[in-house]
């Protein structure tokens, strides 16, 4: 892939506030702290979690958002988005899998790694530094069955930072400018300034197992992704600074395993067009959670490629039960407010 291009100094962002729909902003529409304008050189020294927590707000002039993990929700299914908004749970939960754990303890090492590294050289000596938080996420977020057990999970958590550190990423980069740190609502992995100039926006996805076979199509997935538009806007906005390279990193555990770091080509054109599109879906998002119906997008209800390979949780309340929370609650954890018919 062919590295991005917006241009410094080409394309910005429209210098209005903005306002998450799921977090709060100061007034000047940054969320604290705020780096230098630049953020050169300088790695953000507040811990994880020290700004606002995201809190339900009302957006009142400027720009009304969605976080990214939402408004894919919300695209994949305005029913299913509603109804996990109001905490509508089935009664038995799905077998559980580490996949998503995994990558949170990844994620949280790494955030920790690249802490570090504008204070020393190697980055394999970030290693002490990155696997203890990673092991406190994993078990935090454990639960004990039959499957999998917690020392095999470590090993495959110590294996994917070890793979982010001693990978390709760091070529070419000067310093770490936020990681992990609240943006707008959001949380992107890590930012680097690029010897030379230049802002690298890099997401981190980890996958336990990926036959080479499809690695073609999950990186195509990737030049298309909701999540990278949206973190290169806010960025964007946030540092006062376009950003000029937006990247996926993925991280393969097995069977083979192996690093990818895919360049994601964001033309300012692709950047102003998506902003369109955002606030087209974040405008119907807020009508729905003002009290319009949401509708169901009957594409998505069997189809195991958006649902982590099974079909949608909400299938028989959508189907069975045709959206009647009162015959819905042997299978479903139904909030009081959803009484009545897809209890709007
Ligand atoms: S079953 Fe279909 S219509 Fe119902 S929430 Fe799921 S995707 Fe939407």
């Amino acid at each position: 892939m062919g590295s991005i291009s917006l241009n410094k100094g080409m394309w910005m962002p429209s210098p209005v506030p903005v306002q998450s729909a799921e977090g709060s902003n100061s007034s000047d529409g940054r969320s604290s702290p705020v780096l230098g304008a630049h953020g050169c050189g300088t790695v953000s020294t507040a811990p994880p979690g020290s700004t606002s927590p995201p809190t339900k707000a009302t957006a009142q002039g400027g720009i009304s958002s969605y976080s990214p993990a939402s408004t894919e929700l919300f695209l994949k299914c305005p029913m299913l988005w509603v109804q996990t908004q109001r905490g509508v749970q089935p009664r038995v939960e799905p077998e559980w899998t580490p996949n998503r754990l995994i990558g949170t303890a990844v994620a949280t090492g790494l955030s920790a790694a690249y802490r570090q590294y504008d204070y020393i050289g190697s980055p394999l000596t970030t290693l002490p530094f990155a696997l203890p938080v990673a092991y406190t996420a994993l078990e935090a977020g454990w639960v004990e069955q039959d499957t999998w057990n917690l020392p095999a999970l470590q090993k495959l958590v110590e294996r994917g930072i070890r793979l982010a550190i001693e990978g390709p990423q760091l070529e070419g980069m000067q310093a770490v400018v936020l990681t992990e740190q609240d943006v707008y609502g959001r949380r992107p992995d890590v930012v680097f300034r690029r010897h030379g100039g230049g802002l690298v926006l890099d997401e981190n996805k980890v996958t336990l197992s990926l036959d080479a076979r499809y690695q073609e199509a999950r990186l195509a997935e990737y030049d298309h992704a909701w999540q990278i538009r949206d973190y290169a806007y806010h960025v964007s906005l946030y540092l006062a600074e376009p950003i000029t390279e937006t990247r996926y990193q993925l991280l393969v555990l097995g069977p083979r395993k192996q690093v990818v770091l895919h360049k994601v080509a964001l033309t300012a054109e692709a950047l102003t067009q998506w902003y369109q599109s955002a606030q087209a879906v974040w405008a119907a998002m807020a009508a729905v959670e003002a009290g319009e119906p949401p509708w169901q997008n009957l594409t998505a209800c069997t189809n195991k490629g958006l649902h982590f390979g099974r079909r949608c949780w909400l299938h028989d309340f959508c189907h069975l039960c045709e959206g009647d929370a009162g015959r819905a609650e042997s299978l479903y954890v139904i909030p009081p407010s959803q009484e009545g018919r897809h209890a709007l």
